[in-house]
């Protein structure tokens, strides 16, 4: 077997991996990427795309079911529930096969296989038991993700209990589904199996659904699922399982007394885990700390020429964070090179990630919390606006929902924006530049929103923290 040598080896192709390969190859450096699945990763081939595809086939499943609202009628409306799942697959390989397109088109050599580390400088490539590749470089970047966290004797099977894998690919819908876990993952997959009529319960262990958001939004969105027909236990510890030919029957814990619930189908949504393990990190000097690996603000790990982005780094576990680490990292590496001017070479601003959850309706926020806000010692002026009192949402009979911002009273800095709605996590992007670009209030306050748009609402929440709001 030869040996190949590259600038830069990457391993793991998914939103953080491939970003990192183009934006490399862009500033002229000779790239391999190495990744054991698909191209694409999690995000493309089981994560944010297939769940965005499936959400879409129950939103409009729901309209179908609502159209007597707009003035229409339809009788004996019916579902092809392969079909669905199967427009979900395509969607996927779609977009995975365009990752080989771009690949390709940047001159980036990919590696079917698994990589390990040799040593710091070298990595050995396998491809069903058998070595196929050596490469040496003068950078690597660890990008190889993470996977559903499993919690010992309450093991998915595949079967009757499964992870987001088995939940976005079912051969028919569940008549009953349990689904353990309210963050992002646990909730969009209960918004969709109940929208396309499932009977759900949703369990949380914390007090609050979507435990890292506002609370206020929290407990908007579980009066709102829970008037969709989602059953909500929170505070409520998992215990076990009980499997039978019917389904599962799952024993938790709330304020000290057992309780039951029998489902055809489990959903673990519980977490995830940092993919560390079998790499050959020991024969190197990187470090993984509490189950990540350690890095600094330029994704450098112990090694310095070893780079690590996206989840295998940590939270939060999201797609866009992962992309944005790998532009910094290849443009870290680049400058190494003398290849990019050094202080071009930017830090992520971890505050500015907005975070998104695509369940209908959706909820989409961006920095502190009020209560974060408060403990923080912060003075802080709160405004919000409600979507019953926006023109467009009325019109689009999208009238639930909230947007809330949050100011430092002193500064007039945007802390936090948190929004709950329809196509909120589109709107989100608004408050995002006006965070990085560090508008303050008086900014935000002469900006000219178009009317009508939902997106007024955000200009109306930003004058309510001012006592100027024009329509409430
Ligand atoms: C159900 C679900 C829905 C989600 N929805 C969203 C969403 O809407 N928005 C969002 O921002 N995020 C979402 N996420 C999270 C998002 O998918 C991840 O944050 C993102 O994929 C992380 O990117 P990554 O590049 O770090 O890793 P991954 O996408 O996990 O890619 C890592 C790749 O490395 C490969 N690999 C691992 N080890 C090796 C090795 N030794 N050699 C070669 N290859 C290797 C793996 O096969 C994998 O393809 C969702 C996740 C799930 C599970």
């Amino acid at each position: 077997m030869n040996k190949k040598k590259f600038d830069l080896c990457i391993i793991g192709a998914g939103p953080g991996g491939y970003v990192s390969a183009i934006r490399a190859s862009q500033l002229g450096l000779n790239v391999v990427i190495v990744e054991a699945n698909h191209l694409g990763g999690i995000c493309l081939n089981w994560g944010c795309i297939p769940t965005k595809a499936l959400l879409r086939s129950s939103e409009i499943n729901h309209l179908l079911h609502n159209l007597d609202a707009f003035g229409f009628s339809a009788e004996k409306i019916k579902f092809d529930f392969p079909k669905i799942i199967e427009r979900s697959r395509a969607v996927s390989k779609r977009l995975s096969g365009g990752i080989a397109t771009l690949m390709k088109k940047n001159k980036v050599e990919v590696i079917d296989g698994f990589a390990k580390f040799l040593d710091n400088k070298n990595v050995i490539v396998s491809k069903d038991n058998q070595d196929i590749a050596h490469i040496e470089a003068s950078h690597f970047i660890v990008a190889t993700g993470a996977r559903a966290r499993v919690i010992p004797g309450l093991e998915p099977d595949g079967e009757n209990i499964w992870t987001y894998r088995e939940a976005m690919t079912p051969k028919e819908l569940p008549k009953s589904l349990l689904v353990v876990g309210s963050g992002a993952i646990g909730v969009e997959f209960a918004s969709f199996y109940r929208n396309m009529g499932s009977d759900v319960t949703l369990i949380e262990m914390a007090e609050n659904i979507l435990p890292v958001e506002d609370e206020e939004i929290s407990k908007l969105a579980r009066k709102s699922f829970e008037k969709q027909g989602i059953k909500i236990i929170t505070s409520a510890a998992l215990k076990s399982f009980v499997k039978s030919k019917e389904g599962v029957t799952a024993s938790f814990e709330v304020a000290g007394k057992i309780q039951e619930i029998s489902a055809q189908k489990v959903i673990m949504a519980v977490g995830i885990v940092a993919n560390v393990e079998n790499l050959g990190l020991e024969k190197t000097k990187i470090k993984v700390q509490n189950g990540r690996i350690e890095i600094n603000d330029y994704m450098e790990t112990a090694e310095s020429h070893i780079l690590a982005i996206g989840d295998v780094v940590g939270a939060p576990w999201l797609a866009h964070k992962a992309s944005h680490e790998g532009i910094i990292a290849a443009e870290k590496i680049a400058s190494n090179l003398g290849k990019y001017d050094a202080k071009k070479v930017h830090t992520l601003k971890k505050e500015n990630i907005p975070g998104c959850t695509y369940s209908m309706p959706q909820i989409a926020s961006l920095g502190l919390t009020e209560k974060k806000a408060k403990e923080l010692g912060k003075a802080i002026k709160v405004g919000r606006f409600p979507c019953m009192a926006n023109g467009k949402a009325i019109a689009m009979g999208e009238t639930e929902g909230i947007i809330k911002v949050i100011f430092d009273e002193k500064t007039g800095e945007l802390l936090g924006a948190h929004m709950f709605g329809a196509e909120v996590t589109e709107m989100i992007q608004g408050f995002v530049i006006a965070k990085q670009a560090q508008l303050t209030e008086e900014d935000l306050m002469q900006t000219i929103f178009a009317h009508p748009t939902m997106s007024e609402m955000m200009h109306e929440a930003v004058l309510d923290a001012y006592g100027k709001v024009i329509h409430l």
